[in-house]
């Protein structure tokens, strides 16, 4: 990309987009006055805007997606085949890609067996919560049906899933919500003094046990999952604390509780391991994935789950209710498998996963220099190539920085040609991360671009704030 296109053709889709488009989490007014930014090309860690600048994108397209980069050849031409070779079928038919992708996938995950194909990572969700209640029908007269959620976790869009959402400000307005979805409280140890009765030490244990108190007021009899993110995203790049998965396990066997692990923004690389949850020894009964998981160059999500799971839905022929009643129409586009099975063979044929670890570490290294430097940083945390570094006024109160300075830092980068992001605005008063994710094929001389634009934007807006 050079910046070579029509002028005349590119101002004809910006007033076309003012025009027509209603842009996903995003405030028009602004658009009154400034133009709404389009992005018309990429490659590697690069996208191109419609005046022609380049940005190098630190957040994957913005939302964890384009895990191995822009303008990848090999999977548009996997694709293309397999589309005109065979587009679709309905998902009650198997298909080639759709095999071989299951096998793949299964083959990083042990202990699971089987893959449900939809679209989007809050269908996937969907359908996790309607097997729990289905399996609460089966076998538990319909008691076992409540599903347990964490606060700052975040499942997707739909009303299903907005029931299970952790972030208050994306959930107002949109009530009421389905019952039966029950919160439980974060594991953010930075901020675990703002909750009562937490420790100083072995954190990750006692903020375990606040779910296991959930439970027994809910009654273990009628709580059917629990739903968590292994490492939760735009709630603040929470890394659990030491010694929380284990005990999350044991409660989890206790009382007979389905562990589903919403892989959404982790899965397929994004932390250094193919899933967030094989950090942690833990053996989930459902995950589910959806951006990585084709990079973006394809709508794909899935489900995974156990045989025993599976098994529940098969145990009973002669009872016309006993299967998942459930289809995804576009859940049968074969265009999904394969490009994830190409996407695959990339993040293991160029060693990404190493690099992930790599580059991650290297990346996490530069922003505690960037905290020694600025004391508006109060803490960097996470995994990978998935970090984020908080802003607070005063390190001894916590203070949350304030949205607009945080804004401010985000816009000043993009000035500089470097994307990076900050929790959405769904968490008022807690809005206060910036979030970096860049490709996994990111190399140090990217990720020391980015963290030279944002030295210089935290000391602009820190400067004059
Ligand atoms: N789960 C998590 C953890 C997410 O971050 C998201 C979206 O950001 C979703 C689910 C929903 O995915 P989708 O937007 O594909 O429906």
């Amino acid at each position: 990309m050079d910046g070579n296109f029509n002028e005349n053709d590119i101002s004809r889709v910006v007033e076309a987009d003012r025009a027509h488009i209603w842009h996903h989490l995003s405030q028009h007014k602004p658009y009154e006055t400034t133009d709404p930014r389009i992005i018309v090309e990429g490659k590697g860690m690069r996208v191109w805007d419609q005046k022609g600048k380049e940005h190098l994108d630190a957040v994957s397209g913005g939302v964890w997606t384009v895990n191995v980069g822009y303008g990848r050849e090999s999977i548009a031409n996997a694709v293309r085949d397999q589309l005109i070779k065979l587009n679709y079928f309905a998902g009650s038919a198997g298909s080639i890609p759709g095999s071989h992708f299951a096998e793949k996938l299964l083959d990083k995950m042990p202990g699971l067996d089987r893959v449900y194909y939809c679209n989007s990572g809050s269908e996937a969700n969907e359908k996790a919560f309607k097997m729990v209640r289905q399996i609460a029908h089966k076998r538990y007269g319909g008691k076992k049906h409540k599903i347990l959620y964490r606060d700052r976790d975040y499942h997707g869009t739909t009303i299903g899933c907005l029931s299970a959402g952790g972030q208050d400000e994306r959930n107002a307005q949109y009530g009421p919500f389905a019952p039966g979805f029950i919160r439980v409280p974060h594991c953010l140890e930075y901020r675990s003094f703002e909750q009562d009765g937490a420790p100083q030490e072995n954190y990750g244990p006692w903020a375990a046990d606040q779910i296991e108190k959930v439970i027994l007021a809910e009654g273990p009899e009628t709580v059917g999952a629990l739903c968590l993110e292994p490492v939760t995203a735009g709630g603040g790049v929470i890394c659990p604390p030491e010694g929380y998965w284990e005990r999350v396990q044991e409660i989890c066997r206790k009382y007979d509780i389905l562990l589903h692990i919403d892989e959404v923004v982790c899965g397929v690389g994004r932390t250094g391991t193919w899933f967030g949850y094989q950090h942690y020894g833990i053996q989930p009964d459902m995950v589910t994935m959806a951006k990585g998981v084709a990079s973006g160059y394809a709508a794909i999500a899935c489900l995974v789950t156990t045989d025993a799971v599976f098994d529940m839905f098969k145990d009973d022929a002669s009872d016309p209710l006993n299967y998942f009643r459930d289809i995804s129409t576009f859940g049968g586009c074969t265009a999904g498998p394969t490009a994830g099975i190409e996407n695959m063979r990339i993040i293991e044929d160029e060693g990404l996963l190493e690099n992930t670890t790599n580059m991650g570490n290297y990346m996490l290294e530069q922003l505690h220099g960037l905290a020694d430097k600025h004391p508006i940083i109060g803490d960097v945390r996470g995994k990978g190539l998935f970090l984020g570094a908080e802003l607070v006024t005063d390190r001894s109160t916590r203070e949350p920085a304030a949205e607009k300075h945080l804004q401010a830092v985000v816009g000043d980068c993009m000035a500089q040609g470097v994307i990076i992001g900050a929790t959405n605005r769904s968490l008022p008063g807690k809005n206060n991360t910036l979030c970096f994710s860049p490709a996994l094929i990111a190399s140090r001389d990217d990720i020391d671009e980015i963290i030279t634009a944002v030295d210089g934007a935290l000391g602009r807006v820190f400067a004059s704030a």
